[in-house]
This record gives structure tokens, sequence and C-alpha cells, in this order.
């Protein structure tokens, strides 16, 4: 435990991912929230008055009281989680890296800019290094952009990292099955959802394809070179609240037997579990072996909502492996994922 907590505000607090961000922030032993702020229509009233709270843990104390500010610099913190849409965040993001602040984002507005690491701890820490370019190109002397991928693609591309740097990975098809928060709030509208599926999320399969190879690429001291993987996407809408669900299959360099393939997702762990960091999952990868599992309802809160479940792996009639991934949308893949990004820089000195 530090001697003194380190002050962190949130943009976008009052949305979905900005109150599971206060959820987690809540006795973290680093972290103290001391600052909220949302769009005008929020700006101005007290966090309590204002917020449609979704949690069913109720609101932390020290914040219920915090009066919500516009998401402009300065506000009294050194570190800012970014939960803006990705409009907003466009202009709201720089402006705050400009003026000094660390910046985690969970908007897609940066993530594939040149100079941002688009982060998952345990993939691509390396990415960072981009971080000392990324001030320098931009003249920003003390502060930075660091994005977290997209819900969908935080999962796939915890699975696939052990897999790609133990058997090479050639070709990646996934179909999602995405729950209802990951639209924010208040989302789709009922008529539309309830007894339906709809089999279209804009730009989703364009991230998921894109975002991956980005992730699973290298920083060669200039840019960020994609990783040379074929992936085809196709992203669903389901009636579930949380957790999303992906039917995935794989093509590798050599293929592994079942048992090779289990032992390398079982086993993965990475720098995050090494510095023990305080919302790293001990298993990042947790392999069911039951015919019928993952499912959203039982798995999604598997290591507090930090792990990718991983199930019903057998052989492809195509492809060489199939496979259902199951995780948390708004805490690994979303909030879960900032904060992580955030104790990672803490535990690498940036923030000093
Ligand atoms: P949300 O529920 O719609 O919340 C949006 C938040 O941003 C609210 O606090 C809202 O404040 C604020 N806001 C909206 N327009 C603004 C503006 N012009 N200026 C300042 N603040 C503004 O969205 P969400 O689901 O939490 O998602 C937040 C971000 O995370 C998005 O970029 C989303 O793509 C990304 N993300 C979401 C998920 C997920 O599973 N939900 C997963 C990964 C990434 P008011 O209440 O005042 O309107």
């Amino acid at each position: 435990m530090r001697a003194e907590k380190i002050p962190v505000g949130i943009l976008g607090a009052t949305g979905i991912v900005g109150q599971r961000l206060i959820a987690l922030l809540e006795d973290h032993p680093w972290f103290e929230v001391t600052e909220v702020a949302a769009s005008d229509r929020s700006a101005g009233a007290r966090y309590e008055e204002i917020v449609h709270w979704l949690l069913p843990s109720p609101i932390p104390e020290r914040v219920r009281r915090l009066v919500v500010k516009d998401c402009a610099p300065p506000l009294d913190c050194r570190l800012v989680f970014s939960a803006l849409p990705a409009e907003p965040a466009a202009s709201v993001e720089p402006e705050f890296a400009r003026a000094g602040y660390l910046v985690c984002s969970n908007a897609s507005t940066h993530r594939l800019d040149p100079d941002v690491p688009l982060l998952i701890p345990e993939v691509n820490p390396e990415h960072l290094q981009a971080l000392t370019h990324q001030r320098r190109r931009r003249g920003w002397e003390r502060g930075f952009i660091v994005t977290n991928p997209n819900c969908s693609t935080i999962h796939l591309t915890l699975v696939l990292k052990p897999l790609m740097d133990r058997f090479g990975l050639r070709q990646v098809m996934v179909t999602t099955l995405q729950a209802l928060s990951g639209a924010g709030y208040p989302g789709v509208t009922s008529l539309d959802i309830v007894d339906n599926v709809i089999p279209f999320i804009k730009n989703e399969e364009e991230k998921l394809e894109t975002e991956t190879r980005k992730l699973l690429g290298r920083w060669d001291g200039e840019t960020f070179l994609f990783a040379p993987l074929r992936i085809s996407a196709q992203c669903n809408r389901v009636p579930t609240l949380d957790g999303h669900l992906e039917c995935v299959s794989l093509a590798f360099e050599r293929t592994p037997t079942r048992e090779e393939l289990i032992e390398a997702l079982a086993t993965f762990a990475s720098l995050p579990q090494r510095l023990q960091l305080p919302t790293a999952p001990s298993h990042p990868i947790v392999v069911r072996e039951e015919a019928d599992r993952p499912q959203p309802r039982l798995d999604r809160d598997v290591e507090r909502g930090m792990a990718s479940v991983v199930g019903r792996i057998r052989p492809c009639s195509i492809l060489d492996y199939k496979m259902v991934i199951l995780g948390h949308n708004t805490i690994r893949g979303a909030a879960g994922a900032a904060l992580l990004n955030a104790e990672l820089l803490v535990a690498q000195g940036w923030l000093s």
C-alpha cells in the first residue's frame, strides 16, 4: 500500500463504463477518485443527484457528493480515466494530455493513432515505448494518451496471444454475441432487442479485425507494425445484460494437440501477474471443460470479471480448432482494462 493515494478523475463518470470505474476504484490501494466529469447536461450537479446508477453495489460514499465537473482541465488529479463517447474524446483527451494529465481511455478515437499505445498489459506492455515518441511528436511535456481495446477485442486477443507465441497463428474467424451493456446507457430500445438478435453493431467488426492486429504487432521505434494475421469478424447484439460470447475458429502455423492448446491457455501469465498489479487476475485465461460452458450469466464474473473464459475447445473441420470465449465487457472489456493499464503505468514509473 502506498502512503498517499494517487488522485484520479473520471471523464464520462455517469455512463456505464464510468460507473464501473467508480465501483472498481472504491478501496483501491493506489488510487482515489477526486473528480468526476460528464457532459454539460450533468455538470454542476452532485453525482448522486444526476447519475442513473446501474450497479447492484451502492454509490461509494466519497463519490456520492462530488460535484460533477465539465470535461475540461484543470481537474484536481494527475491521471484521468476517459469513458467518453468517441466524438467528444477526439478533442477532450488531447486537451488533457496537453495539460499534463495521463489519459487512460476507453474510447475508440485514438486507438489506431500511429503514436498511441493500444494496450493490454498481458499482451503488449512493450508498446508503452511509444509514449516517449508520442510526447515528442505532439509537444506534450508530461501528459499522454494510452488506450484500451474494444470490449470484444480484449478477450479475443488475450486468448490469441499465448497461442500465437507458442504455435503461430494464420487465420481467425470470430462470431460474437454481445451483451446490451456494450451499447452504453440507455442503449438498445427494448422493442428492438426483446425476443430478438440484431446482426449489426456499427464499426464493431472493423474494430475486431484491426485492433487485434495492432495489439499482436510490434512497435519499431517510429510506428506500430500490425501482425500479418487474417481475421474475419461477424458481430451480433443479443439480449444478455453483461458478458460478450465469441465463437472462434483458428488456423495455426504449427497445429498443436488439444492438450498443448489447453496447456498454453491455462498456464498463461504475464507482466501484470509477475508485478502483482492490484486489478490483475491471477489467471487471465480460465479454461472450462464442461460441454455447455462458458455462459454469460455463470462465467462473466470469474476472476472479478478480469479473465477471459474459454471452453468447447474442439477440432474444426475447416480451420484447425474452434472454441468459445466469454468475457465481461464492462469490467475486463472496459473499466477494468483502463484500470489495469493505469496500474502498469504507475508500476513502471510513468507517473513520476
Ligand atoms: P454511456 O453509458 O453512453 O456514457 C457516456 C458518458 O459520457 C456519460 O457520462 C455522458 O455524460 C458522457 N458524455 C456524453 N457526451 C459527452 C460530451 N459531449 N462531453 C462530455 N461528456 C459526455 O457510454 P459507455 O458505455 O459508458 O461507454 C463509454 C466509452 O467507453 C465509449 O467510448 C465506449 O465506446 C467505450 N466502451 C464501452 C464499453 C461497454 O461495454 N459499454 C466497452 C469498451 C469501450 P452525461 O450522463 O452527462 O450525458
